[in-house]
């Protein structure tokens, strides 16, 4: 079961706050949850198939500067010029108390929505602000101190909404249907694709540890599409637009079409078939296990921001979204 309560913890604020009414919805059914969260311990909770029991908070907008964080920190001046409203989330679930550092667009809350899961991925973490200043939209980064985990797990090897489905996964040490909720309602009223930004390391290294992600990492379920068009770093074996889908290339013209796109705009793509036994609980496997949309995850080797940079930029010409301001056109030509 899961129990939202959310309150603000911030002062009054001149500007609208963002998704008022989908709060003020799960704050008039706290009441409820809370009651039946009572019964169902009462009643020994004997099923232990599911959400166990998780609460989440989510501020108004906040002064950025009052964040305990060093990405929001190293941001602050493109934070405040956008501007972009800062808030704060909190998740707490069985021995888990996550904290998410929500930005989104105060002018066009509604654009490109982007995930960040790994708190050491700075430069990811630069290119998505510069991506939500440009284009409008969102995104939440996972708060681990810096580290890639937080407790002993990994961010990304969070995404599942029942026990039977947690047990799939080796890197996952409990359901985590709260949590997943939290990050997934998000993209609730909101159009378009499901995005996710990374960093890894240069070439890759076999199975664990970092390096992981390559181009030319081919196994039974990853597939390398490398770019004929990619340019400079781009053309790069670690920066690469990742995929997951149900179905096999072969059978899923549409994906099939995907990887094309994004192959003539200079982009390399791997593709991921996900199945039971290779389900892992990261967000792109999960959005492709539970069929929830177009998934596009930006993987770029750390410290090369402008190539992750330009890879957004190319994504979002891919998919036909326009920055929010167009460069002016200059008084002295045309006309
Ligand atoms: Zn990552």
């Amino acid at each position: 079961m899961k129990v939202a309560l959310i309150h603000s913890v911030a002062g009054a604020n001149s500007f609208a706050p963002i998704r008022r009414p989908r709060a003020a919805r799960a704050n008039e059914f706290a009441t409820t949850a809370i009651l039946l969260l009572v019964v169902v311990a009462l009643a020994g909770c004997a099923s232990s198939d599911g959400p166990s029991g998780s609460s989440m908070t989510i501020s108004e907008c906040m002064d950025p500067a009052s964040a305990d964080s060093r990405d929001i920190r190293r941001n602050l001046a493109a934070i405040r010029g956008a501007p972009l409203c800062y808030r704060r989330q909190e998740v707490r679930e069985g021995s888990f108390r996550w904290v998410f550092h929500i930005l989104e667009h105060r002018k066009a809350p509604d654009g490109p929505f982007w995930v960040l899961p790994h708190d050491n991925e700075d430069t990811a973490f630069d290119v998505a602000v510069q991506g939500v200043v440009t284009y409008g939209g969102g995104l939440l980064a996972v708060d681990s101190s810096g580290r890639r985990s937080f407790l002993g797990q990994d961010p990304n090897r969070n995404f599942s909404t029942s026990l039977s489905e947690s047990r799939l996964c080796r890197h996952q040490r409990q359901p985590a249907p709260g949590y997943t909720a939290a990050v997934l309602d998000h993209y609730k009223d909101r159009r378009g694709p499901y995005l996710a930004l990374h960093n890894n390391h240069d070439g890759w290294q076999g199975n664990g540890g970092s390096g992981t992600i390559s181009l030319y990492r081919e196994t039974a379920v990853l597939r390398g599409f490398p770019s004929a068009r990619a340019e400079g770093q781009l053309r790069d074996e670690d920066n690469l637009v990742f995929l997951a889908g149900l179905r096999a290339l072969s059978s899923d013209p549409a994906a099939r079409r995907r990887v094309s796109d994004l192959n003539a705009a200079g982009l390399n793509v791997v593709y991921k078939q996900v199945d039971a036994r290779n389900f892992d609980c990261s967000l792109s496997d999960y959005i492709a296990r539970h069929q929830l949309g177009d998934y596009y995850n930006l993987e770029a080797q750390y410290d090369h921001r402008q190539a992750q940079q330009e890879m957004l930029d190319r994504l979002m010409r891919t998919l036909g979204i326009k920055p929010l301001r167009q460069a002016a056109a200059s008084p002295f030509l045309g006309g």
